[in-house]
């Protein structure tokens, strides 16, 4: 069986070569892989400042720093998990639902083949087009979802699809297990009363920041843990999740969120669920001050890396 591992950086720099995520091999086969980094350049469901369809490249450059073991965990990485960069799915800018479709039918063929995609965004939008592939193969996920916003608002200006409707849409498509998801970090000023609300009534859970402050990282994560459980999991991360102090290069900021450490903490706390997809989305280049935002991105889709190495070394443990 073939098996993918980035190119060394102790025998050729890793400024050298041709821009992969972590210098994996770009591979548009996904036979031997297990799993698979994807970009998802689209920015049309922006509804403040755009820019995200540059999120895929950038965070790619900052990958390269990425070294291949976890010392968080106490693994390297490609020993467990045979990893490839599958390129960008197909976008057509400014139209969003034709966009969708052929994201998902791109996607589809990568999730049936037993590979977990990590995906790179590209706003929040993305998600749906993913989930509505995921599904397909999984059945209806549960969501771990780290953002300030709860990205579930009916429309904008009209408008059913956007980046702050997507897992409203993906309720309603039947995509989301509702009783197993949950949403964190929610802060800043809303519309009303209502915003956090409304989530809730879709049958989320929904943990501001402040309830995080208040209670704790080690609870809040045994909360997720718990409401999870054993079901099969989406992992969505919005770089906006994390302070702009931290996290500057973003469309939609709110200022009083956590350090990058603190999130980082926040994702390594839940590992051990079931995850079977993960995004990390939102990352603005243009506005991206020495490329903070996209060294986050790129650290949170290791961690993710991780999650499967530490699926596929507990496997091969258990026989
Ligand atoms: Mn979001
Ligand atoms: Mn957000």
């Amino acid at each position: 069986m073939r098996r993918y591992a980035p190119s060394d950086s102790l025998l050729t720099p890793r400024f050298s070569g041709i821009t992969t995520f972590s210098r994996l091999p770009h591979v548009t086969d996904v036979a031997g892989a297990d799993v698979a980094v994807i970009g998802l350049p689209f920015d049309t469901g922006v509804s403040f400042r755009i820019g995200a369809r540059f999120g895929p490249a950038a965070i790619r450059a900052m990958s390269l720093l990425l070294r291949p073991h976890n010392p968080h965990f106490h693994i390297d990485l490609y020993k467990y998990c045979s990893a490839i960069d599958y390129g960008d799915l197909p976008t057509v800018p400014g139209a969003i639902e034709e966009s969708n479709r052929r994201a998902t039918a791109a996607l589809l063929p990568v999730v049936q083949a037993g590979v977990v995609p990590i995906v790179l965004g590209g706003d929040h939008s993305i998600s749906l087009p993913e989930l509505r592939a995921i599904s397909r193969v999984h059945g209806p996920v549960a969501l771990v979802h780290y953002d300030a916003h709860t990205d579930t608002y009916d429309e904008y200006f009209g408008q059913r699809y956007t980046h702050g409707t997507p897992f409203r849409r993906a309720i309603e498509e039947g995509l989301i297990d509702t009783a197993h998801s949950i949403q964190v970090g929610m802060r800043g000023p809303v519309y009303g009363e209502r915003d956090w609300q409304d989530s809730r009534d879709l049958g989320l859970e929904v943990i501001p920041w402040e309830e995080v402050i208040a209670q704790g990282r080690a609870a809040v994560a045994e909360r997720v843990k718990a409401r999870v459980g054993r079901a099969k999991a989406f992992f969505s991360f919005d770089v906006d999740f994390v302070d702009p102090a931290y996290a500057p290069g973003t469309g939609t900021i709110e200022v009083g969120g956590p350090s990058s450490a603190e999130a980082l903490d926040l994702v390594r706390r839940v590992e051990g669920l079931r995850f079977v997809a993960f995004d990390v989305v939102e990352v603005l280049p243009l506005l991206d001050h020495s490329q903070t935002t996209a060294a986050l991105a790129a650290n949170i889709a290791y961690e993710f890396m991780t999650f499967v190495a530490l699926q596929k070394r507990s496997a091969a443990v258990a026989g």
